[in-house]
């Protein structure tokens, strides 16, 4: 009660803007819901690596995970690599925009908690950049 209330005060003292418009944004989030309806979340993809898919069932397995199976069971993402999503993680990775981190962290806390309430997963890892990050992190 005392948390809630306390961040409550802390929004009305300090609100979050919206990370692409600048407009007021959602209470404990920093995106407005007009630029959250843009974001385009990834409807099909692998269940292992997480890849969109297209042209195939719900919930398979791509052909790279068939012929070369990770080191995991099943992982997820958000969004297509497009615009607005893309701005946003550019902004994140290469312009140090850390609060992004936050957005990032809310929604696909918001994106699991809402799609596999009885399956929730045991880690969150983050995925290196590029295959040269993927080797050094080894
Ligand atoms: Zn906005
Ligand atoms: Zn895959």
């Amino acid at each position: 009660m005392v948390y809630k209330w306390l961040n409550n005060s802390l929004n009305k003292l300090f609100p979050y803007f919206c990370a692409l418009c600048g407009e007021p944004a959602q209470a404990h989030i920093a995106i407005c819901k007009e630029c959250h309806n843009k974001l385009k979340y990834i409807d099909n993809k692998c269940t292992q690596c997480a890849i969109p898919l297209t042209g195939t069932a719900k919930n398979s397995i791509c052909g790279q995970c068939i012929m070369h199976a990770p080191h995991f069971d099943q992982s997820t993402s958000l969004f297509t690599y497009n615009t607005p999503a893309r701005q946003l993680i550019s902004r994140l990775k290469f312009h140090k925009k850390l609060s992004l981190a936050h957005l990032f962290g809310t929604l696909l806390a918001q994106f699991i908690e809402q799609q596999n309430r009885e399956n929730l997963p045991d880690c969150i890892a983050p995925r290196p950049c590029s295959p040269v990050t993927q080797a050094t992190a080894r």
